[in-house]
């Protein structure tokens, strides 16, 4: 099969091709494993964080890819009776696989697992034309999403949900949103949805952004410094670097609560972080709280939700071959909603 591989670690900036083009033999299922031909692979700031080593994949070479959409192919290894059939259209999220029998998995915490293996991280991944899968890991694709926008759904989306969630807000109280990518957008249009009184206040350094988020319906947008018209019950962070981290404490008001959706931030700026106030940033119990991977029950819900309030990504097409290229534009904040690759189409 036809994959883009990476090989070795390091800076995007010095090496701005980090995968390689090469044939390697189409995998086989193991034990309980379904086997998938990928037809589309969502490209997500988690492969950058993969490539620079910020959460390195412990075996090289891997294929990354954890927002997949593909057809079943292979059931012959799943002896257990399953629901997924040959010919399903399924999709594979950043969970390719977690313990369950810890206290995080029977609690209904399985993104917390300390066995959890990532998609394209730990296991290969989507950016390959064939890719495999533990049966119980696969998800069913609405009919009513295409290939191209069901996979930054499984991803941006799915993790976005768990965002809102998080947020904890009621329909009413404001909502901030920092950064405004493949995540953030989605979490906007999900807000809408979901707490339709909610105003939404958008903070992105690019003013490209700023204008998209306010076509999408947000009230207002501003830069990653930038105070807002009011002090936010909630704010969601998706970018990679600190400052917007003590920017959105100055912006939440008293016992308010940030989200911080990134699985690693960059050193970059973390000096900023002496810039913190107590008195105005930290203090009144405002909260900071992380979110971490995803359950299969996000994905699900998520896909579901999706599908039936008509939430769509804004996506961009590549080719596979065009994987560097796509991450390179991701890398330098050329982000109009989603950046998917068309690995085959069905027809
Ligand atoms: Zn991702
Ligand atoms: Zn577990």
């Amino acid at each position: 099969m036809k994959a883009m591989v990476l090989r070795e670690l390091g800076s995007v900036k010095s090496n701005p091709q980090p995968l390689s083009q090469e044939r390697m033999p189409d995998p086989t299922p193991g034990e309980g494993e379904v086997l998938i031909r990928v037809l589309t692979c969502g490209v997500c700031h988690t492969e950058l964080d993969e490539i620079e080593g910020r959460t390195p994949p412990p075996e090289l070479p891997v294929v990354l890819g954890h927002q997949v959409v593909g057809v079943v192919e292979d059931v012959s290894q799943v002896k257990q009776v399953s629901q997924v059939k040959k010919g399903d259209r399924v999709g594979v999220a950043w969970i390719f696989s977690a313990c369950g029998e810890c206290e995080y998995c029977t609690s209904g915490q399985e993104n917390l697992c300390p066995y959890f293996k990532a998609t394209g991280r730990d296991a290969n991944g989507g950016y390959a034309e064939y890719m495999t899968v533990p049966a119980g890991f696969v998800h069913p694709i609405p009919q009513l999403l295409s290939d191209s926008e069901a996979a930054p759904l499984l991803c941006a989306g799915a993790i976005g949900y768990r965002s809102l969630r998080l947020a904890n807000i009621h329909d009413g109280q404001s909502l901030g949103l920092t950064g405004f990518g493949g995540s953030n957008h989605l979490v906007l249009k999900m807000a809408r949805h979901m707490v339709p009184n909610t105003e939404i206040f958008v903070f992105s350094r690019n003013p490209e952004e700023q204008e998209f988020a306010r076509s999408l319906g947000a009230v207002w947008a501003g830069d990653i410094d930038a105070t807002s018209p009011r002090k936010l019950d909630a704010i969601i962070d998706t970018t990679p670097v600190w400052k917007p981290v003590v920017e959105a404490l100055r912006n939440l008001d008293n016992g308010g609560r940030l989200v911080i959706n990134a699985i690693r931030k960059e050193d970059v700026d973390k000096g900023y972080l002496l810039n913190l106030d107590y008195p105005t940033e930290r203090w009144m119990q405002k909260e900071i709280k992380s979110v971490a991977n995803v359950t299969r029950q996000d994905v699900r819900e998520f896909l579901e939700l999706a599908a039936e309030a008509g939430i769509r990504p804004e996506t961009q097409e590549y080719a596979l071959e065009d994987a560097n290229h796509a991450l390179l534009e991701l890398r330098q904040g050329k982000i109009r909603g989603a950046k998917v690759l068309r690995v085959e189409s069905l027809n």
